[in-house]
């Protein structure tokens, strides 16, 4: 492809972004196709000879598109979702063709200076104290653009490492630090993401997992029960994720009551917000932030709840210096004149090489400003607001646990059969998408608003939706519970008067 037919086909596609993005909510979220569908369809070979653009794309249509989950979609309301904007599709765009790599200051000092300049502007625009940002020179903290969260979380896992093991080397120099490596001790609670685990895994440590409260909360004094017992049988505690907005039900560590205890015995604390941290541009959620100062790292990812396109995840280092220790490689074909006068994020992370993601990030903040983004979050609250609303108002369902944020956790009354089957219906029917998660042995279905397309409309389509996939379960349900109803006079048409009736009595599911 030469600059002409790039040109053309480039604005082509420009117009069928915007089709996508516009029509998106009238596909069915969820594919219907079966693991190898792709490989029935496709060559087993790359083609020889250059093929022409217009039946690649039409591939893309015919191939490529039944077998997506929508992720765009306004009837998304699975994981976390990820909704992406048009600023950041352009800063994506532009980045993809300038392709630089912003591993030190030299190799694009706009590159790595956007990126100190990005992350202090959300650093301020949610409320991180000025110990973790870059503006004055000397200060020790400052902001990174890692690509994921998980790897936000085993950087800090990793620099904990260091620091600890340094320290203990200091004690006894004749000892290799490896040495120490088996008695190395983390905490998180029993409700953080499972990529805390697997930073652990990755990072050869033990891990020890904090029985939650009642609330889904970590709190400091489980947590210094674990570290009490386990400095006792020789371990050394070095570091701790508290975790702010899990991904189950998103509940929020003490982090106060945390940081204390990680000041007290000289544990590292990493704070992984990841999809919460979005939240924090509001004011008047910020109040989760208090005792964030206790902590040495802090994560969120502005590619969750930001509109800002996969993948961008902002982490914040109290002590840079700290960072780099742990990552400090410095062949002679990486220095330059200037190192040591300029930030060189290769050394804050673990590959060399590095997008441009500053700048889809930096449009975002620019062309919403601020209030566009305040306003984009609280719109999502709202529409989880009315959505917790119609599932309390129907006595056959309930919210084991109030929404907190975007996200509504509910059940059908009872067995926890009924409610996963029902989520197997929804999800075969493909209009909306959910996911479950359990807690304290309760199967529930996620139900999160994350997408500014998702309008008040969408949602009582949602709910309407998900009381029909409940019927047959509910039909079932009677039947089996009362022998004495002939199953077959139940049918959708009666169910209503018939579950009417039934909780009149008060019948419960
Ligand atoms: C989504 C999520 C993660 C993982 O995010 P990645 O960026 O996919 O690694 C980690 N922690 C929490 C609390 C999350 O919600």
């Amino acid at each position: 492809m030469e600059h002409t037919e790039f040109r053309v086909k480039a604005k082509e596609m420009v117009d069928y972004i915007a089709d996508y993005l516009e029509g998106v909510g009238a596909r069915r979220v969820y594919p219907a196709v079966q693991p190898g569908y792709l490989h029935a369809l496709l060559p087993r070979a790359a083609p020889a000879q250059p093929e022409p653009w217009d039946r690649i794309m039409r591939d893309v249509d015919d191939v490529i598109m039944p077998g997506l989950v929508h992720w765009q979609s306004p009837h998304m309301h699975a994981y976390f979702g990820t909704p992406t904007s048009y600023p950041s599709i352009m800063g994506d765009f532009l980045s993809s063709a300038l392709n630089v790599l912003c591993f030190s200051w030299a190799s694009s000092p706009a590159g790595t200076e956007l990126e100190t300049i990005a992350l202090n502007w959300v650093g301020k625009a949610i409320g991180m104290p000025d110990c973790f940002l870059n503006e004055k020179t000397g200060s020790l903290g400052g902001g990174v653009i890692q690509t994921t969260a998980s790897e936000a979380t085993l950087v800090s896992l990793l620099a904990a490492r260091t620091r600890t093991l340094a320290a203990l080397c200091k004690l006894e120099p004749q000892v290799e630090p490896t040495t120490f490596l088996g008695q190395l001790v983390g905490y998180c609670s029993d409700q953080a993401h499972s990529s805390v685990e697997k930073a652990g895994l990755i990072g050869m440590v033990h891990m020890r997992y904090i029985e939650s409260d009642y609330k889904q909360s970590m709190r400091g004094d489980k947590l210094e029960e674990a570290i009490i017992s386990d400095k006792a049988q020789g371990m050394i505690p070095f570091w701790v994720c508290a975790t702010l907005g899990t991904t189950g039900t998103v509940a929020f560590d003490e982090l106060r009551e945390v940081g204390n205890v990680c000041q007290k015995y000289g544990s590292w604390l990493h704070v992984d917000a990841a999809y919460a941290g979005s939240a924090f541009i509001c004011p008047e959620y910020r109040h989760w932030l208090d005792g964030v100062e206790l902590a040495d790292s802090f994560a969120f990812a502005p590619s969750k709840w930001f509109m800002v396109t996969f993948d961008c995840t902002a982490m914040w280092v109290k002590d840079t210096a700290g960072l780099q220790r742990s990552f400090n490689v410095n062949p002679l074909y990486l220095r330059h004149e200037n190192e040591g006068k300029a930030i060189d994020y290769m050394h804050w992370q673990i590959p060399l090489s590095r997008r441009f993601r500053a700048l889809k990030l930096w449009f975002v903040l620019r062309n919403f400003g601020i209030s566009g983004i305040q306003d984009h979050i609280r719109t999502c609250i709202q529409r989880a607001q009315q959505f917790e609303s119609l599932v309390l108002s129907d006595n056959k369902f309930e919210v084991p646990q109030s929404r907190v944020l975007s996200l509504v956790v509910f059940r059908l009354k009872g067995d926890n059969s009924h409610s996963e089957r029902l989520l197997k219906v929804i999800n075969s029917r493909g209009k909306i998408h959910v996911v479950p998660s359990s807690f304290k042995n309760k199967y529930v279905i996620r139900f999160c608003v994350i997408s500014p397309k998702t309008t008040s409309q969408d949602i009582l389509d949602a709910w309407n939706e998900i009381k029909l996939c409940a019927q047959d379960i509910i039909i079932d349900k009677i039947g089996a519970d009362n022998s004495n109803i002939d199953r077959r006079k139940i049918h959708r048409g009666s169910l209503p008067i018939i579950t009417e009736l039934y909780s009149l009595q008060k019948f419960t599911f």
